[in-house]
């Protein structure tokens, strides 16, 4: 058709549209889903906003990557709901100038979020496959400032600790000695505690210069951390 006068816009290419979908489909998670139950701070809130989900979910689940609920990402592991991805990165009170351990990088989504407030992040994942293209996908995103280690979690990551806050994404049925060893004085870590089948509950911790303080927050399910 012969567009007259010049002035019929060009039908957005499908790409463009796509992101554009996806991107007013962030902005309603961010609202309906996080906002709407209670996680109040700006910076979180505007990380949700930013960092784009459906690029770290398989290419099956991209249309539901916005959806209220965890989704698979093979190896029988889960990238988590949004919500608890936001509520968990709140409780850290994440500075900028911390750095940051994550046990189960898993997709490389909560730590993608996390980059966004913290100088840096050092992730550890034990399935290898699942640890190569979290690392692979948050390069090609732009997410600099996360290192990927294949590796046990339970174990820390000792040549970069101590941390300044830990965020620990899959459940063990005590938290690893480690992981409280390795949190700076003033500290905090998040951590789902719990058995594999049957009621978790996430725990926020401080380190205090006289010992720990220990916080039920939340009942949740993760998948079980496991121990080679
Ligand atoms: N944070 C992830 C979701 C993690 S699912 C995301 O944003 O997508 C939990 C992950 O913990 C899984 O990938 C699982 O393989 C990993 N995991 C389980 N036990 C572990 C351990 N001991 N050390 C490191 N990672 C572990």
């Amino acid at each position: 058709m012969l567009a007259l006068g010049g002035f019929d816009p060009e039908p957005a290419p499908p790409k463009a549209a796509e992101e554009a979908a996806f991107e007013a489909a962030r902005t309603r998670m961010v609202r309906d889903q996080i906002a709407a139950r209670g996680v109040r701070e700006d910076r979180v809130l505007a990380a949700m906003a930013q960092v784009p989900r459906h690029e770290f979910v398989p290419a099956s689940k991209r249309a539901q990557a916005y959806e209220d609920g965890p989704l698979p990402i093979g190896h029988g592991q889960t990238i988590s709901q949004p919500y608890i991805v936001a509520f968990m990165t709140a409780a850290l009170d994440p500075k900028p100038t911390d750095r940051v351990l994550e046990i189960g990088t898993g997709s490389g989504y909560q730590a993608a979020v996390l980059s966004r407030l913290v100088a840096e992040v050092y992730s550890i994942e034990i399935v290898g496959p699942l640890a190569r293209r979290a690392e692979a996908d948050l390069q090609r995103l732009g997410f600099r400032n996360v290192k990927v280690r294949l590796g046990d979690g339970t174990l820390g990551w000792p040549g970069a600790a101590p941390f300044d806050a830990v965020i620990v994404t899959c459940a063990p049925e005590r938290i690893p000695r480690a992981l409280v060893e390795q949190l700076k004085v003033g500290g905090r870590m998040i951590v789902p505690v719990g058995p594999a089948e049957g009621v978790q509950e996430l725990y926020l911790l401080r380190r205090h210069p006289e010992g720990m303080e220990t916080q039920a927050v939340l009942p949740v399910r993760f998948v079980p951390m496991v121990t080679p």
